[in-house]
């Protein structure tokens, strides 16, 4: 948006266009986003008494603590797709302030002493300009004052998009698509690892084990939001 169209029309919801305050959602919009008051404490798979769910007492994951913000579908979906691929402003200072305030309402604390973002393949960095997990990152260390370990985990090879790809195909593309240098590390051992959305956990697995190997004692999970499983609604 023009700076100047911002004064000259109505403010409208970014979404559907409806009267909206400030370039935010209209309420329609803004009801359909489902945030996430409880869940799983393994997965943040949204549930109502926050107790461990069925596939994580069986199964646990590999990191100690996971939240998320919101529930990836309707509104919230959209959102987040127009700031990735049509690199919207607007959405990406919604989408990171709506964190920053959940994170604050929630009371989340953590024990982790640093935060460190899922980074972007350099090729899709270069075409996207900007990692959406870094921007949440940072909004995230203003608001928990943490540092970002910018260097601590890198990526290294071109991965193909994990859309489509099975379990066992998701967990073989990732072998040396991360790497992690411990120097940049910097001694810390309790470490939030941050992307933007938890699809099904493969990526964020992969990068726990990777630090657990280097010598962090506790990783903790956050993301922006939550894809459900097929059979949950
Ligand atoms: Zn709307
Ligand atoms: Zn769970």
């Amino acid at each position: 948006m023009h700076w100047l169209e911002k004064y000259l029309l109505p403010p409208s919801c970014q979404l559907c266009g409806a009267t909206a305050r400030d370039d935010e959602l209209c309420p329609a919009c803004a009801s359909e986003a489902r945030v996430v008051v409880s869940a799983c404490p393994l997965c943040a798979l949204p549930n109502d008494d926050s107790s461990v769910c069925a596939s994580c007492s069986l199964t646990p994951p590999a990191w100690q603590q996971a939240y998320s913000c919101l529930v990836y579908d309707g509104s919230v979906q959209t959102l987040i797709q127009n700031w990735k691929y049509q690199r919207r402003h607007s959405a990406a200072r919604l989408l990171c302030e709506t964190l920053s305030g959940w994170l604050t309402l929630q009371a989340i604390t953590t024990e982790a002493t640093a935060i460190i973002p899922i980074p972007l393949h350099p090729k899709k960095l270069r075409a996207r300009g900007f990692n959406t997990a870094y921007a949440l990152a940072r909004a995230v260390s203003s608001t928990l004052k943490l540092p970002i370990l910018e260097k601590a985990l890198v990526r290294n090879l071109f991965t193909p998009a994990q859309a489509g790809l099975d379990k066992n195909a998701r967990q073989k593309n990732l072998v040396g698509a991360f790497s992690i240098l411990p120097e940049n590390l910097h001694g810390h051992q309790r470490i939030l690892l941050i992307d933007d959305v938890y699809t099904t956990g493969a990526t964020l697995s992969h990068c726990t084990r990777l630090l657990q190997e280097a010598g962090v004692k506790q990783v903790t999970i956050l993301t922006l939001a939550r894809a459900l499983p097929p059979d949950v609604f």
